[in-house]
């Protein structure tokens, strides 16, 4: 160890969900660690979601360690402060050793073993380093990007806050993942004149047979299965999530509907070139897709409650029988 050097067995890259979890299973099992956050533990949420953002997940599927959800909407959806107070909610019901505004900027073996971590100002000498730096922090920006006329406003979806930020005139939204398609509603809801490239993101219905798709998929133990048992296996890592939204309760997002409503649809944006934007033919297939993915979730979904009839039939008559 060289001077200054400081030790500790472990040591968490992230103050987000993954990293604060981790951190609670530790300081449950005192096993001595840091949590080195480069800005702040509610950060993703705070500063990259726009105004209006609500979850897509059911709130009952927030359940941080030792921190479920204990409102009375467990069917309902969390909007941005809501989700945001319940992060706090979950940092202050157990105080981690966090280490906000201090970066990781180097990991390396340590001639001692373990590792080497740059963080902050600090050399630090860690037994064991747990990577929770997130899936979501380089925002993707395509190569056309930069052809666009400056006096063009262009903005990120982890940089949109709301329409009026806007300027007037028609919105070019480019992607129709979760982020794409629910921004498109927001906009739509303000009048705003619209236009969407459709990618190849799936899409999903909020509701079936009279309960929330999450629910249903939950009982499949679909949530479940891990990333090696998954059919995509590593590939499951960068599957695109399917679109719908928790807005107002949860409803579809059916891009279609969008369209007989006045929002122009097309295909993947392939490039900008002398102010024009040039679209892939691929709007039909990747319309067709989606609603395709759909149908398939709904009849997993009607083969899982067929099987479930199936065993409750045989069990009721097998106790019938008295041979239960
Ligand atoms: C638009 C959008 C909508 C979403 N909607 C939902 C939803 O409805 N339901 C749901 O369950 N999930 C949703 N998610 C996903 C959810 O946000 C992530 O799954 C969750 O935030 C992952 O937690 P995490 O701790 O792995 O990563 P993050 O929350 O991203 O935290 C990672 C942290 O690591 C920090 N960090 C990165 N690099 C370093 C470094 N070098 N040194 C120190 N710190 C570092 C970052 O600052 C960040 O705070 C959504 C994501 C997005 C982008």
């Amino acid at each position: 160890m060289t001077q200054n050097e400081k030790s500790i067995p472990v040591i968490i890259v992230g103050g987000g969900q993954a990293g604060l979890s981790m951190s609670w299973y530790l300081c449950r099992e005192k096993v001595e660690h840091i949590v080195f956050e480069a800005k702040t533990a509610c950060h993703s949420w705070d500063d990259e979601r726009w105004d209006n953002f609500c979850l897509v997940t059911p709130n009952w599927q927030c359940e941080l360690p030792g921190h479920p959800y204990k409102g009375n909407d467990p069917h309902g959806f969390m909007v941005k402060q809501e989700i945001i107070d319940y992060v706090k909610g979950f940092v202050d019901s157990f105080t981690p050793p966090l280490r906000e505004h201090t970066a990781v900027t180097s990991i390396t073996r340590h001639q001692s073993g373990g590792y080497r971590v740059v963080a902050g100002q600090e050399v630090w000498h860690a037994q064991h380093v747990v990577i929770a730096s997130g899936a979501y922090q380089d925002a993707v920006i395509p190569g056309y990007a930069s052809a666009i006329d400056p006096a063009i406003y262009q903005v990120h979806s982890q940089d949109y806050r709301n329409a009026a930020e806007l300027p007037e005139g028609a919105v070019l939204v480019v992607g129709s993942g979760q982020s794409g398609a629910q921004i498109v509603e927001d906009l739509f809801l303000e009048k705003r004149k619209l236009h969407l490239c459709v990618g190849s993101a799936p899409r999903v219905s909020r509701f079936y047979r009279g309960r929330d798709v999450v629910d249903w998929l939950a009982d499949m133990h679909f949530y479940d299965l891990t990333v090696d048992n998954h059919p995509l296996r590593d590939g499951a890592r960068d599957k695109t999530n399917h679109y719908v939204t928790g807005r107002n309760g949860g409803h579809d997002l059916d891009l279609r509907l969008f369209a007989q409503k006045g929002v122009g649809l097309h295909g993947s944006l392939e490039n900008i070139r002398d102010e024009v934007a040039h679209f892939a033919p691929d709007l039909k297939d990747n319309l067709d897709d989606a609603d395709k993915t759909n149908a398939d979730i709904k009849k997993s979904i009607d083969a899982y409650i067929a099987r479930e009839d199936q065993c409750s039939d045989r069990s009721t008559l097998r106790a019938g029988m008295g041979t239960q």
